[in-house]
């Protein structure tokens, strides 16, 4: 756990010299090629007419996904897809760069002032000129690679046997450089999820084809205006599909640490012993009580209690393997099922954690609000036996359990778990307890 984490700037004021140069120099060169773009040549009329319709359409979407998109940015802020690109990507293949660069700021500014507004603490203005910057600049890219070095629309769209090519490589082009976009701007304000921006499969697949749904909209566009408000219900109901998933995921998750809740790493433990059993596979079961955690309550006030059990989850979260199953079980105790782990390996584990946990440095704020960083924090962990300890999670756990017992009353900070078999038996059978092997 890193001990000085960088405060996450939300602001303006708190912000990275770099970022700040990048908050203000991405929109306001946009604005440059956008003026640049109108002198360069006048929009036609039905480039205008164009343009107000996607404007229009784009701004009805956003009117009928109001609540879903406000649902969406409060149960995760950042590396959410607004199904916005559908009409950018659009844009990028039938307008003139001027009006292209034109449509930016009344869809972001629109979804801010009526969905984003007010639903987490990181939605402030600052990032909405970011990302009004940063979608400008990479349509401006799209729009070179469709159109080549003109600030015109792209006239070979739709007419030559490339247009697949060109399209894939427009599509790919916008989600390249916005994914790299939205990394530096992560980056730079201190937000330590750049990966898991990068690991975010189901937003990536939604913005691609969102992405590829804006071509088919750019040649309807250009060919039968008439035929857009057909797109419009599958964009709402794919961004109402998106929000039930990210439901899900939520009714998944404990707020406090990320991981699994009780309910859904029972859930997921049934299936990882289901498993074992089909496999003739050993499993290893973990229960992680965490010591004297009601003296970080008393000593730095509860939110600092929280900031312990959220560096504990991460723990879990990073330092198992990528199969293993850590759950909160409850207040301060955690259940971890390692699946396909033999005796020796399920100790092992259990004392890495051990280690790591009395290796934590959590940096928070005490109860008056100053900064702390709270270390010597130990855990008693209990390791019990899939089959040996029983066939059923509960089983195994109420075994966990007892170690744990047997680890605080040995005097905490320990691993106990059963002492290994000579031979595997992988017959399931009840539980014993006996006899006991204790790492110190
Ligand atoms: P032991 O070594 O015997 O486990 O001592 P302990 O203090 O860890 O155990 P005890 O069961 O006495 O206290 C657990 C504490 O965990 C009490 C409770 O206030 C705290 N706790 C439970 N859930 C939360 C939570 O979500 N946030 C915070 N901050 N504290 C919690
Ligand atoms: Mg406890
Ligand atoms: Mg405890």
């Amino acid at each position: 756990m890193d001990a000085h984490p960088r405060p996450i700037a939300l602001t303006f004021r708190d912000a990275h010299g770099l970022l700040r140069a990048l908050l203000v120099a991405l929109p306001a060169s946009a604005l440059m090629l956008l003026v640049l773009g109108f002198f360069a040549g006048q929009p036609t009329a039905t480039e205008w007419t164009r343009f107000g319709a996607l404007a229009g359409f784009a701004v009805l979407q956003g009117e009928l996904s109001r609540q879903v998109e406000r649902a969406r940015r409060r149960y995760g802020s950042y590396g959410v897809v607004s199904m916005t690109s559908v009409w950018i990507m659009a844009a990028a293949i039938t307008l003139p760069l001027s009006l292209c660069l034109a449509l930016v700021p009344i869809i972001y500014g629109h979804l801010y002032f009526r969905a984003w507004r007010g639903t987490s603490d990181y939605m402030l203005p600052n990032r909405v000129v970011y990302n009004i910057g940063m979608h400008a600049w990479t349509l401006a890219v799209s729009h070179v690679v469709l159109a080549g070095f003109t600030w015109a629309a792209p006239s070979t769209v739709g007419v030559t046997p490339h247009t697949a090519v060109l399209a894939a490589v427009a599509v790919g082009t916008y989600f390249a450089v916005n994914g790299v976009l939205v990394a530096i701007g992560l980056h730079l304000r201190g937000q330590q999820t750049l990966v898991g921006y990068f690991l975010r499969l189901h937003e990536a697949t939604l913005e691609l084809s969102m992405l590829a749904l804006g071509v088919v909209v750019g040649l309807i566009v250009a060919s039968a205006p008439a035929l857009i408000p057909f797109v419009l219900l599958p964009v709402v109901v794919m961004h109402r599909a998106a929000l039930t998933r990210q439901l899900q995921k939520a009714a998944e998750t404990d707020a406090k640490t990320g991981i699994a809740n009780a309910a859904s790493w029972q859930a997921q433990a049934d299936d990882a012993l289901r498993a074992a059993a089909r496999d003739s596979a050993q499993a290893g079961v973990l229960m992680v009580d965490l010591d004297f955690f009601k003296k970080v309550n008393d000593t730095y006030g509860h939110y600092a209690g929280d900031d312990v059990l959220a560096a504990v989850g991460e723990l879990l979260r990073t330092d198992l393997r990528r199969f293993d199953v850590p759950g909160r079980f409850g207040g301060e105790e955690f259940a971890v099922l390692l699946p396909a782990t033999d005796h020796a390996g399920t100790m092992r584990i259990a004392e890495r954690l051990r280690q790591r946990v009395t290796e934590l440095e959590v940096a928070t704020e005490d109860g008056d609000g100053n900064p702390v960083i709270v270390t010597g924090l130990s855990a008693s962990i209990g390791a019990a036996m899939y089959p040996e300890h029983g066939t059923e999670v509960r089983a195994c756990l109420r075994a966990a359990d007892q170690f744990v017992y047997r680890a605080k009353h040995n005097g905490r900070n320990q691993v106990v778990g059963a002492a290994p078999k000579r031979s595997v038996v992988p017959t399931p059978r009840l539980s014993t307890m006996t006899p006991v092997m204790t790492c110190p």
